[in-house]
């Protein structure tokens, strides 16, 4: 499952009323049996996308793109074959070899922990790849906000039922994790 709604490749807005709202996508993270609610391992070191390093996107006429997310065709099978544009495509190149310390608009941004950071997406709807994507902050703000309620909440609990136990002054129903 995925919560990702993007605007259509020909720049069309209409589909984006489908996107989840704050309030919703918080609802999706809280929920547990989703399991979306993670935090990534990546660094600065980490390329921005692996999918980009190992796959393409050819469409009907031929037009090939990194990924089908992206709206600027890197290349046609009718001119060059695959195996030319994958080797030879400057902008193929340039998108693989994109790592997530190269994002200068992302430099020092606590949330990295929790981003979905999609080049395409950038491309898409920011219009430039090196761009901050507003879909992956508002993804990256949640996750950080539900884990930290859950944390917060979690450590609150575990200190009151600690005083629970030590004071026993509460019923034992009261006090059980
Ligand atoms: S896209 Fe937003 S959340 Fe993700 S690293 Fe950049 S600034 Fe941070």
């Amino acid at each position: 499952m995925s919560t990702i709604v993007t605007q259509k490749n020909d720049g069309n807005k209409s589909n984006l009323k489908l996107r989840l709202n704050g309030g919703q996508l918080t609802n999706v993270f809280k929920d547990k049996s989703l399991g979306l609610l993670k935090k990534n391992q990546l660094s600065d070191e980490d390329y921005v996308c692996n999918r980009l390093r190992s796959s393409l996107f050819i469409n009907c006429k031929g037009d090939v793109y990194p990924c089908d997310t992206f709206a600027k065709s890197c290349g046609n099978i009718y001119e060059n074959t695959v195996e030319e544009i994958w080797n030879d495509s400057a902008e193929l190149k340039y998108i693989r070899n994109l790592k997530l310390g190269d994002m200068s608009s992302c430099k020092g941004c606590k949330k990295k922990g929790f981003c979905l950071k999609c080049p395409g997406i950038s491309q898409l709807e920011e219009g430039d790849v090196m761009r901050k994507s507003r879909l992956a902050c508002q993804h990256a703000q949640t996750v950080d906000k539900v884990l930290r309620e859950t944390y917060v909440s979690r450590s609150l609990f575990l200190s009151i039922y600690e005083i629970c136990v030590e004071k026993r002054n509460f019923p034992l129903g009261l006090c059980h994790p």
